[in-house]
């Protein structure tokens, strides 16, 4: 009886240690498992300067200005994509001078930070005074030494809220919806025979038209999906981007319904949200960092 009892219990202590070892080195990405991705590969989820955290109001505090420079870009320059975690822009192969901005004077990072990417989280991943919003959006700036694949990356996120409370649609967010509506149809093995017909829009794009004259927390942090690399000076405005319902509504529809064929010829949802329809990740301890507000940043 000992030894069935000792059999036994070595057997579900292997095949317990199995599924650890499974977990390690093939944890999911998803947003029902945030808990999950300290094991993926690589990842710097468990450390001590992650992303996002909470943040309060507080007296802003006037630091050296830094400018925000559009450079040459148009809209037709940018890539638009459905990702399994959201909606994306990002410049390719880099034809013309992306949208940038230098950080004179700070102890983690300087130099000018160019445009990488901008993409947009359901629900919003920060809070304000414990309050969430619909969405957040990231725009993501990278030093030139990563973009020519010469160094690691340091980051500068210029961070919003997004809220769907405006009664009409917003004009500058309604070009990128169109574009990420036809990214969708690109992919879509799903498509229900909905169709768009969109004239070419190719015109500059002012990408910081919500972020001039604004307010901005500040603190030192991670990106907010694995691998979690704690390489951002994050800049998070105090004012939120204001789109319509009709725009949120499509916007989520891209972001959660979006399906493509997966290597077994299948047609699946994309996305990795949770159940609940959440792209973003909990908020992080402080663990003693402090977070600034700065004053308006181009005045
Ligand atoms: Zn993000």
């Amino acid at each position: 009886m000992f030894r069935l009892t000792a059999l036994a219990f070595a057997l579900f202590a292997a095949s317990a240690s199995a599924i650890e070892e499974t977990r390690a080195t093939d944890a999911a990405f998803d947003y029902d498992h945030p808990e999950l991705w300290k094991d993926m590969d690589g990842s710097e989820c468990a450390r001590s300067k992650n992303s996002p955290i909470a943040l309060s109001t507080m007296d802003c505090t006037h630091y050296a200005n830094y400018e925000l420079h559009l450079g040459d870009c148009t809209i037709a320059d940018m890539n638009f994509s459905v990702t399994n975690n959201g909606v994306k822009l990002d410049y390719g192969a880099r034809t013309c001078s992306t949208p940038h901005f230098d950080i004179p004077k700070d102890s983690i990072t300087s130099g000018t930070k160019y445009h990488f990417n901008t993409h947009i989280h359901l629900s919003s991943e920060h809070t304000i005074d414990g309050v969430y919003s619909a969405a957040e959006l990231h725009m993501v700036h990278v030093n030139e030494e990563f973009l020519q694949g010469a160094a690691g990356m340091r980051a500068a996120v210029l961070g919003t809220m997004v809220m769907p409370n405006s009664p009409v649609d917003n004009p500058t967010f309604e070009r990128y919806l169109k574009k990420w509506q036809l990214a969708r149809e690109a992919v879509d093995c799903g498509c229900d025979g909905e169709t768009f017909t969109v004239s070419p829009d190719v015109a500059e794009i002012d990408v910081y038209e919500n972020m001039r004259g604004k307010d901005f927390y500040h603190y030192d942090g991670g990106l907010t999906t694995p691998p979690c690399t704690e390489v951002v000076w994050w800049n998070f405005n105090t004012e939120p981007l204001l789109i319509s319902i009709r725009q949120f509504q499509v916007m989520t529809d891209i972001i959660l319904n979006t399906r493509v064929l997966d290597k077994g010829g299948n047609c699946n949802k994309i996305t990795v949200a949770s159940k609940g329809g959440s792209t973003s990740r909990p908020t992080q301890p402080l663990n003693g960092r402090t977070i600034d507000k700065i004053c308006a940043l181009s005045r």
